[in-house]
């Protein structure tokens, strides 16, 4: 069992997997600098659950087996859970400023057993049993594991069998008594290289033509024919230059790959859904869910450190004082606990699924993501405002390092001078990676995108609002209709 940062290190140098970066395949992966940034973030959900102050949050007593468990590997019993996962998103978002990774595969779980059981009631089925072993198996060795749900999609317009290469979605492709064959893509995949499986899932619903799309099931990431190319983030050789400063974020970071799978063979033990394209939809809504509850967490940690950031670089500026600059972090204050009032909101407002998993409120968790899609956004802005324009012509760290330009760099690019030169460094450095830099991608554009894009939340809200009773509530207040 994975308990430590060391254990998790070692298990992933015993797997062998084919993963490319800048055009060459990496051997190992572990020490890759611009790789183990990320690899560190997802240690640090390890590395909390050994800390007795953070236990009561980074654990909980499993249903399946009684034990105590990472909460990334548990399915949730109680409101209390979901509303403790959020926390401990914050928490995670609190102490690495990145994503960190594991929530995608925590929130496929939590809906892959709603469905499953549903599909068992309805269908006759024993994916549900099935699924929970393979849980309980993640569990016991507390392992990490890659939602993968977004495929390449081609032509959005069309539907996975209408597109013309019908492997734009991953579809199954063969079928004997052992198992299954699977080939496509997985893109955007968060924290790939660095999981030990791979659970994978349909994207859209899905009609009867599209029926070999429908398929969810695990692999091990590092089975034969899958290949993992890993994503280019801005700044990101920044990492390759030996020095931290100029990194904004050394220790921790994320990443994303392309995930290939060519002809990958699944065991029956370890699919969960083979061509009942009638439940593709409904999976993909109920992760989409959890997930974007999860963001009311992870992101409100990481705006507290772009807050924090905000206010230091005032302090070190000297414009700590200023009426407007301490209007423009309570701006940023009210925005970030905004999500955070949401995401707890959608918790607090969960309900026990017929599987005995307690699911999200589906409308609050919407309501979540879209605010998220706008809100980092804007206090983002905030945060270059104060930072200044030194935030983006900063010269490097070696230049500061100069024995001749050095000084003269710490003398004219001095703030206050009780700080020295290098906390304005610093803490700017740190403020472009969250806002301009690598940290964005997690920060920024997967809260746009991550979990799906605006659209698809303003879908979700048309269609749970309940507009009808908010019309008869007002027709009845405006005399418009009989009292009743
Ligand atoms: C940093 C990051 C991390 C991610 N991590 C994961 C992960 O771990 N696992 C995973 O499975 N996925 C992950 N995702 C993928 C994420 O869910 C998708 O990015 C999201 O669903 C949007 O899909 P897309 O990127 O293909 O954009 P598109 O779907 O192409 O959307 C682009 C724009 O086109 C619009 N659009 C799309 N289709 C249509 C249509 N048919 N008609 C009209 N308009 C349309 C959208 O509304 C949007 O405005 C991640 C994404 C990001 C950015």
């Amino acid at each position: 069992m994975i308990t430590t940062q060391e254990d998790y290190l070692e298990s992933l140098m015993g797997m062998k997997k084919r993963i490319f970066m800048f055009g060459e395949e990496i051997e190992n992966y572990v020490d890759h600098p611009m790789i183990r940034p990320s690899l560190n973030a997802v240690a640090m959900t390890y590395e909390l659950a050994n800390d007795p102050t953070h236990v009561e949050l980074m654990t909980a007593e499993s249903n399946l087996n009684g034990q105590r468990v990472n909460r990334f590997t548990h399915l949730h019993q109680s409101t209390q859970d979901l509303v403790n996962k959020v926390k401990m998103q914050r928490l995670l978002g609190h102490c690495t400023a990145c994503c960190f990774q594991r929530c995608v595969g925590m929130d496929s779980f939590n809906a892959l057993d709603v469905v499953t059981y549903q599909m068992d009631q309805e269908l006759g089925t024993n994916y549900n049993q099935r699924f929970r072993k393979y849980l309980a198996h993640v569990q016991e060795e507390n392992l990490v594991v890659d939602g993968a749900m977004t495929d390449p999609k081609g032509n959005r317009k069309l539907s996975p069998s209408q597109q013309t290469d019908p492997d734009l979605h991953v579809r199954i492709v063969k079928e004997n008594e052992d198992g299954i064959f699977i080939r496509g893509a997985k893109v955007h995949q968060t924290g790939a290289v660095n999981s030990h499986e791979i659970l994978v899932m349909p994207a859209r619903s899905l009609k009867e033509a599209d029926q070999d799309y429908a398929v969810a099931c695990a692999v091990p990431a590092d089975a034969e024919g899958i290949i993992y190319v890993v994503g280019r983030q801005a700044s990101d050789t920044r990492k390759l230059e030996g020095g931290r400063i100029d990194v904004g974020n050394y220790q921790f970071g994320g990443h994303e790959a392309v995930i290939i799978f060519q002809d990958v063979f699944i065991p029956w033990e370890w699919v969960f859904m083979c061509r009942e394209y009638q439940y593709a939809g409904n999976l993909v809504e109920l992760f989409a869910a959890h997930h974007r509850a999860s963001y009311g967490g992870c992101k409100v940690g990481v705006g507290d450190v772009l807050i924090g950031a905000a206010q230091a670089i005032a302090r070190v500026q000297g414009t700590e004082q200023a009426a407007h600059i301490k209007d423009k972090l309570v701006e940023m204050v009210h925005l970030n606990e905004t999500l955070y009032a949401c995401g707890l909101a959608a918790s607090y407002e969960g309900r026990r699924s017929p599987s005995g998993t307690y699911m999200i409120n589906v409308l609050l968790a919407n309501v979540t993501k879209l605010n998220v899609t706008r809100f980092p956004y804007e206090i983002a802005r905030i945060a270059q405002d104060i930072a200044g324009g030194l935030l983006v012509t900063m010269p490097s760290e070696k230049d500061f390092n100069h024995p001749e330009i050095g000084p003269l760099l710490q003398k004219y690019l001095v703030g206050s001078d009780e700080f020295p030169t290098e906390w304005r460094q610093r803490l700017l450095r740190l403020i472009e990676n969250i806002t301009l830099g690598a940290g964005g991608v997690g920060y920024l554009v997967e809260s746009m995108h991550g979990a799906g894009s605006p659209m698809a939340q303003r879908i979700m809200l048309t269609r749970l609002a309940d507009m009808d009773a908010k019309e008869a509530y007002a027709l009845k207040i405006a005399g418009l209709v009989e009292e009743g």
